[in-house]
């Protein structure tokens, strides 16, 4: 499949009739560069051409008529415009054109009949439809008609017909096109691609509209399922390529857990213990561990994730720990270290603050094994980092890393590969978490540690900002800290820092001898963390941020937090956010103030995250208020887009849809790159696992 595919191109947008350079570069604007881009370039929705309207009884909106002319005139003294009376047995409409060719006049004879669509208007002198689009009378039966994204220059129609074309190139059965083996999916490869797209550009007559809106229609379904796999498949891919590879079996001698246990602070939850369990079993074997933990903000990722680290270097292997910021590198650190020293294992921090000497020290200490946590930031993925023996990558927050970074770090033990384990507290329903992880393990902690009290949470508008200062002061006057948080309603991170640079300044002006800091992404990384360690240690009252605080922060003293547009935020970020406070150190607060008027949704938002405290009910409404797009950690990268399916719309199928992706990899994988090619084209790789 894939030789023949490459030996076949898919043809460029420019092998259609009638398009030249001009049209081609307009349907690029569109992202459509050859016939598969056009096939696969999704309607927004149908019109609903089916039916014809009575005109006596055409309700405002659009319609379709059908009538005879009664008479045809040029009209009106500022601007001319060509008015038509229509009428069917039932009443008359008149039909006004402010741009028209002579013919048009011509063509409008009192006595010829015409279908028109357009929307019925009431004016002074009766009903008019402004502009129709025309066309003789059939008598037949109209079709639902798809409407799609268009640009300047490209109207509807033009893209019917350079569709039509496209679909017109499948009549040769190109190699390019995916063939999958029946059992796949039986149930929706019983319906051809080919018809499954023409059911879509060129739905029949008597489709019914509102299944089409909905997605509802066969080949709409069939089309969404083959492309959900194709995406399945990407993921899995990449994941395959560790399962294949052998990994070092890592065992804990039951001494060993009952030490570290015994030195913790605290006794861990039944779910901590769950989840170690299930990678401890993951860990025995000599396949690759490749798992996610999914836990809440403040559920204890981070022990489970430092046992497996205990197990591995029992075994004689090293593990690295990457976290998204040097800020959440510094936190590990000091709690790894905290955890592990008296052990006996040297944690050690990778930042770029160190200089050429003492790095050059620390990588030739990790070179010769002598250092058996190394914990950083991507910076672990340079070159240089050579391992000893790796066995065990600990990735916390991981969707911002890249995939590349994760298959290049090295060891100088080759022949295996480090099992590998990923900390997320975005909690995503486990439909989607399907899709997104492929074939990664899912282990979830379901339970946080025992006296966390849930934050308390009200919104407020910011028409009482007097009161919420007065708050603030009373608060930190009585020892407290607090965070505040400046969200933007722009999306640059420049925008933000500005903003929270002026807030930070006013603050500072209402709340006069308190001490106000702040911190963002903006920042150099040396002056975020001095910030973060002055708020840390109590030098700092109220601190104000960007969202940059949103990963893994943990000041148990600062137990007030004020969100600033909360209602421009999604649940699940705002439900991270409030995951800040809480901490620890009594009866918390999130204050969620906001800018009225606030509307009707953003209202019902702030309501649910008031009332309800589980990440994963909220990512459930989240889901069902937003897109996929957001929960899955992909918008900004636009890696999960989608074509044909609606991973919200279309989540009954998705466990059917892992299924048919492990059917294909284990029994067709010929079949596979074909799949990919077709569906995610040329760049078909996810690049933000
Ligand atoms: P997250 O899952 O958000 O990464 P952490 O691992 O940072 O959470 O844990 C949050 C806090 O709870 C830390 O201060 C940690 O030491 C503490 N903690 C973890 N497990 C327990 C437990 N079983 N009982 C009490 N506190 C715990
Ligand atoms: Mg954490």
């Amino acid at each position: 499949m894939a030789a023949s595919a490459a030996q076949q191109p898919i043809p460029p947008v420019t092998t259609l009739r009638g398009v030249g350079p001009a049209l081609a570069a307009r349907l690029q604007k569109l992202g459509i560069m050859d016939v598969r881009d056009l096939l696969l370039h999704a309607p927004l929705r149908c019109e609903d051409r089916s039916r014809i309207t009575p005109i006596g009884s055409a309700p405002a909106g659009k319609v379709q008529i059908e009538g005879e002319v009664v008479m045809t005139d040029i009209s009106g003294r500022r601007r001319r415009m060509l008015v038509c009376v229509l009428r069917d047995g039932t009443g008359s409409i008149e039909l006004r054109f402010f741009h028209f060719s002579p013919s048009l006049r011509h063509r409008l004879v009192p006595g010829s009949h015409w279908r028109c669509y357009g929307e019925v208007k009431t004016s002074p002198s009766g009903r008019e439809m402004i502009h129709p689009e025309i066309q003789p009378a059939t008598g037949q039966a109209g079709h639902i008609l798809p409407v799609y994204p268009a640009t300047a220059g490209l109207s509807q129609k033009s893209l019917r017909r350079l569709i039509a074309g496209a679909l017109g190139v499948l009549e040769g059965a190109p190699a390019w096109l995916p063939r999958l083996p029946a059992a796949a999916f039986p149930e929706e490869l019983a319906f051809p691609l080919e018809e499954a797209l023409r059911q879509v550009h060129q739905p029949p007559p008597a489709s019914d509209a509102s299944a089409y809106n909905e997605g509802r229609l066969p080949g709409q379904r069939r089309l969404a399922f083959e492309e959900l796999v194709a995406h399945q498949l990407a993921f899995r891919s990449r994941a395959r390529v560790h399962a294949e590879e052998n990994a070092p079996m890592l065992e804990i001698s039951q001494a060993l857990l009952q030490q570290f246990v015994d030195r913790l602070p605290f006794t861990l939850t039944a779910a901590q213990w769950r989840v170690f369990g299930e990678i401890r079993e993951d860990l025995g074997k000599t396949v690759p561990m490749g798992r996610l933990i999914q836990g809440d903000v403040g559920s204890g990722k981070t022990v489970v994730a430092a046992l497996a680290a205990l197990t591995a270097w029992q075994n004689g292997w090293q593990t690295a720990v990457m976290a998204p910021t040097e800020l959440l590198a510094e936190q590990h650190w000091g709690t790894w270290s905290e955890w592990l020293a008296p052990l006996g294992l040297k944690s050690v921090l990778l930042t770029s603050r160190q200089g050429g000497k003492e790095r050059g020290r620390l990588l030739a200490e990790l070179l010769a094994g002598k250092v058996d946590v190394l914990i950083g930031t991507h910076a672990l993925f340079q070159e240089e980092v050579r391992f000893c023996r790796l066995g065990l990558v600990v990735v916390d927050e991981q969707h911002r890393f890249g995939v590349d970074q994760r298959l290049a770090l090295k060891s100088k033990a080759d022949q295996e590969k480090p099992h590998y384990l990923v900390m997320t507290a975005t909690p995503i329903p486990r439909t989607l978490a399907m899709l997104r992880y492929g074939d990664m393990d899912i282990s979830l902690i379901d339970e946080l540690p025992p006296g966390r009290e849930p934050v308390e949470t009200r919104v407020m508008s910011e028409e009482k900002r007097p009161r919420l200062i007065a708050i603030l002061r009373r608060w930190i006057v009585a020892g407290r800290q607090a965070y505040w948080v400046c969200t933007l309603i722009e999306e640059s991170e420049a925008l933000a820092a500005e903003a929270a640079e002026k807030t930070a300044v006013l603050l500072q002006e209402e709340l006069d001898g308190l001490r106000v800091g702040l911190v963002h992404g903006r920042m150099k990384a040396e002056d975020k963390e001095a910030v973060m360690a002055a708020f840390k240690a109590g030098a700092i009252d109220l601190l104000v941020a960007t969202t940059v605080i949103e990963v893994g922060v943990d000041v148990p003293n600062a137990g007030l937090m004020v969100i600033e547009n909360s209602e421009r935020l999604g649940l699940a970020q705002l439900h991270q956010l409030r995951g800040r406070v809480g901490r620890g150190g009594g009866q918390s607060f999130c204050i969620l103030f906001y800018r009225p008027p606030l509307s009707a949704t953003a209202q019902r938002r702030l309501a649910i995250l008031r009332d309800c405290h589980d990440g994963f009910v909220l990512a459930e409404k989240d889901l069902a208020l937003r897109g996929p797009g957001e929960l899955l950690g992909t918008r900004q990268s636009g890696a999960l887009r989608f074509k044909m399916a609606d991973p919200v719309r279309d989540r009954d199928v998705l466990p059917r849809v892992r299924d048919a992706a492990e059917w294909l990899q284990r029994n067709a994988p010929e079949a596979v790159p074909a799949l990919l090619a077709f569906w995610l084209g040329e760049g078909n790789r996810y690049v933000d696992v």
